[in-house]
């Protein structure tokens, strides 16, 4: 730009470009507390009126500010300490949120006092939505830290001291001796899960951070920690040594991050996980690993118990079942799998009892406080119901049963090899029978 074109901006035409390029200009009359809109563009237009009351028009804007926490923001304060008595220039950065759920829009607003001082000129713009969508951006960290981070603080061994820390604005000033940090660890353990109590005291004991941590590293510990409402939360508890550049220095910062929502979520992935690596993915009952433990553990004690609370098994296997994949194909076979089973459960959810497929078509179960009597009168009872029951394709399956009750001095062997001699019994009696051995 030549020094011709540089003489074109005259103050004039500089005033008369910013006009057109401001977003808004209003003027605050002190002794009235009226305003008046004398430039409005963009989003102001919803927000100012052309003259109206200046607490209304704060008030507009406290509801448009976007606020990261249940404290009066910060921001608004541009309004509200100085409220009519703005004397100096004055500048800030605001987000406003027109509509709900929209990202804010980032305004920096500056305040000029008029010459005789009783009114003020409020200069307002909103900002470039790139630098916007950083901004935005940076908010929402912030307010994600925010309410993940449920307490922080800084803790300084040498001094033995600890002082509060605002997550969003991490500096040295934030130190300040409140409590000794030994006090505050006797303190907050009451606060710990029980179990975790102890681990909580290791962990946070000073010559453990001391030793283990190096300046800048970082370490955590999941555990269970009541909340304001004594309710207990999952929590990571992390504690991580500031890097001063003083090897003397033993500055920590500790934060409690809430992590109740992935904790639980994922509790109950493992606990489906783990019920998946017991259960038989066609019938849902147990699959064979998980039956073989119950029933060997149920036969161990028995022996070990000196009550010997009666325990049977029974082994209950269908008829003719090569027969129906021949005939109706081994789709049809894995639904009747699948209807067979769902009648044995439907039929022993009074039972203390574990259910397992045993393999193919083959089932047992192991029934816990039942004598050789009773469990031969429920697998009668199962019999009948299998027996009575119209499979889906319209044709009924009959099943035989063995049964055996645990002896004196059994091993698992001896009481399955009775029980499936009896079930031998009911098949060379004709099938869809129950025999005890
Ligand atoms: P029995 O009355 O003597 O018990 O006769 P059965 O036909 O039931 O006995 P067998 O042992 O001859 O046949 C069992 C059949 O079960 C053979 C096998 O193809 C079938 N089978 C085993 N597992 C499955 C399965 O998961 N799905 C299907 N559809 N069929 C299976
Ligand atoms: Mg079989
Ligand atoms: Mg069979």
């Amino acid at each position: 730009m030549g020094e011709s074109k540089l003489a074109q901006y005259t103050s004039e035409e500089m005033i008369r470009r910013f006009s057109e390029l401001v977003d808004a200009i209003v003027v605050v009359d002190k002794t009235t507390d009226r305003y008046r809109t004398v430039i409005s563009r963009g989003i102001f237009t919803e927000l100012f009126d052309e003259e109206g009351d200046y607490k209304e028009l704060i008030q507009t804007l406290l509801i448009h500010l976007n606020t990261t926490s249940e404290k009066l923001p910060e921001s608004y304060q541009a309004f509200l300490p100085n409220f009519g008595t703005f004397t100096d220039k004055y500048s800030r950065r605001l987000k406003l949120v027109i509509n709900e759920g929209e990202a804010a829009h980032i305004v920096q607003m500056m305040v000029y006092p008029m010459a005789d001082e009783e009114a003020y000129m409020l200069i307002i713009d909103e900002l470039d939505p790139d630098e916007n969508e950083s901004e935005n951006q940076t908010y929402r960290k912030v307010e994600t830290i925010e309410k993940t981070f449920l307490f922080s603080m800084y803790i300084d061994l040498v001094e033995d001291s600890t002082g509060s820390l605002n997550i969003s604005e991490i500096s040295e000033e934030a130190v300040q001796a409140e409590l000794k940090y030994s006090d505050w660890r006797n303190m907050i353990v009451n606060a710990i899960g029980q179990e975790d109590q102890a681990l909580f005291m290791e962990r946070s004991d000073p010559e453990y951070l001391k030793k283990m941590f190096t300046p800048g590293s970082t370490s955590s510990f999941d555990c269970l920690m009541q909340n304001l409402d004594g309710v207990y939360i999952w929590v990571k508890l992390i504690f991580s040594r500031i890097e001063t550049g003083d090897p003397a220095d033993y500055k920590y910062v500790f934060m409690v991050q809430n992590i109740h929502e992935e904790a639980t979520a994922m509790f109950s992935s493992l606990k489906k996980l783990g019920e998946m690596a017991l259960t038989d993915s066609l019938t849902g009952v147990y699959n064979r690993g998980k039956i073989e433990t119950s029933a060997k553990n149920a036969v161990k004690d028995f022996a070990e118990s000196e009550s010997k609370d009666p325990i049977s098994m029974m082994i209950i296997d269908i008829d003719y079942f090569k027969a129906i994949n021949d005939e109706l194909g081994h789709a049809v076979g894995d639904k009747t799998l699948k209807q067979f089973a769902r009648i044995i459960t439907d039929n022993c959810k009074d039972e203390k009892a574990d259910i397992g497929r045993w393999g193919g078509e083959e089932f047992v179960i192991v029934l816990y406080g039942k004598t050789r009597d009773e469990a031969t009168e429920l697998a009668e009872k199962l019999r009948a119901k299998v027996a009575d029951f119209t499979m889906l394709y319209g044709k009924k399956i009959t099943c035989s049963i063995g049964v055996a009750e645990a002896r004196e001095g059994d091993s698992f062997e001896d009481i399955f090899n009775r029980m499936d001699k009896a079930l031998y019994k009911a098949k060379s009696a004709g099938r869809n029978k129950v025999m005890a051995g």
